[in-house]
């Protein structure tokens, strides 16, 4: 058993590094609703800059993020196309659709986290006819976390760009990993950025800042933003403390990514070596490793019993578990999980280990 948890249920579980803490505990702050928190400003250049849109904004969460763009982009009655598989149509407690009055047109996803371009043609409707909604946008999500962790290609969003532009839509990209996505494809963030009208990313979850995301567009898109941020009661006052961490971040924590990606690989290739699990490693390509179980066990009991021997992973429902790899998890902690699950595998269904102590 391990000395301590290994936790994959997610990169939300990072804890900042010694270079966040001090950067939050030095961090120069002020009234961010008056505009005049020094760190958040330097914090939504740089985030701008890095995605190349005109203006950012800093936000509590991804959610958050996601809302304020959707209630900046659309009005009541409109409707936005979501992927079946997307975080912002299953994890974001319908949130468009509650607080905006926007309808969701769901559309599937395909393995590879796009949505055919098939489907959204048909699937756009004539904007002159009173039993349609209007649509107005279209979401994606990139790296695609339900589909496992795959990344969108430059090529796949310039050709829905070129599809919106057709037809008159906007784009919104869940880039809550978009920097996974970046560094899984060997090109510059802008290259996933440039295509859409605005984009939202964590700064809390492979980046490992405590708290935040941003939300990043042009000047009119960002000013409306704020407005949806502050009925949100998203406005917050000295969060530079916060948004401090959210800069070192940026600056220290996108490269070593790829770390995170070789772990993800590894622990694939190893779990693949397992008669009972189902997987097909070659389709990792970021930090997240998505599978199935047969053979006897469920993935409910898996997950169980690899938590009883200190191993965390997520049970994703459906047969299906998630393991996220980050950064606080290193190759050493790869070979101990494989241990762990061969362990779990061999002991079969039913008989059940003392509990890890967890809390
Ligand atoms: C985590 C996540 C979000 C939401 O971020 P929170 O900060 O947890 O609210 C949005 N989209 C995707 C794809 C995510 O994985």
């Amino acid at each position: 058993m391990p000395s301590k948890p290994i936790d994959l249920r997610s990169d939300t579980v990072t804890l900042p590094t010694p270079a966040m803490r001090t950067a939050m505990a030095r961090a120069e702050v002020g009234d961010d609703v008056y505009g005049e928190d020094p760190t958040i400003n330097r914090l939504e250049e740089f985030a701008a800059q890095r995605v190349g849109k005109a203006a950012a904004m800093f936000v509590p969460s991804g959610t958050m993020g996601n809302l304020c763009a959707l209630l900046a982009h659309c009005q009541r009655g409109d409707e936005v196309i979501v992927g079946d598989a997307s975080h912002i149509y299953n994890y974001e407690a319908g949130g468009a659709s509650v607080v905006g009055g926007v309808a969701f047109h769901v559309l599937p996803n395909q393995p590879d986290g796009t949505i055919a371009l098939d489907h959204l043609r048909a699937a756009v409707r004539w904007l002159d006819d009173p039993h349609c909604a209007e649509t107005r946008l279209i979401c994606l999500e990139n790296t695609h976390n339900s589909c496992g962790g795959v990344a969108l290609s430059p090529e796949y969003l310039a050709s829905v760009a070129a599809f919106a532009r057709e037809r008159g839509l906007l784009v919104h990209l869940d880039g809550a990993r978009m920097f996974n996505a970046a560094i899984a494809l060997s090109v510059d963030v802008t290259e996933l950025t440039r295509h859409v009208d605005s984009v939202m990313f964590c700064l809390s979850k492979g980046l490992a800042a405590p708290v935040g995301s941003v939300v990043c567009g042009d000047e009119a898109f960002i000013r409306r933003a704020r407005r949806a941020r502050k009925v949100l009661g998203g406005s917050m006052r000295q969060a530079g403390v916060i948004a401090a961490a959210g800069i070192v971040a940026l600056e220290t924590m996108v490269d070593r990514l790829e770390e995170d990606h070789a772990n993800a690989r590894m622990l694939a290739e190893g779990l693949a070596g397992f008669p009972q699990i189902v997987i097909e490693p070659e389709r990792v390509q970021t930090n997240i490793v998505i599978f199935t179980l047969r053979d006897g066990i469920s993935a409910e009991e898996f997950v169980v019993r690899l938590r009883e021997r200190g191993v965390l992973m997520g049970d994703m429902g459906g047969g299906r578990v998630r393991a996220v790899t980050h950064y606080g998890i290193d190759a050493g902690d790869i070979t101990e999980t494989l241990a762990v699950a061969e362990e779990v595998l061999r002991a079969g269904s039913g008989v059940r280990d003392q509990g890890f102590p967890l809390h």
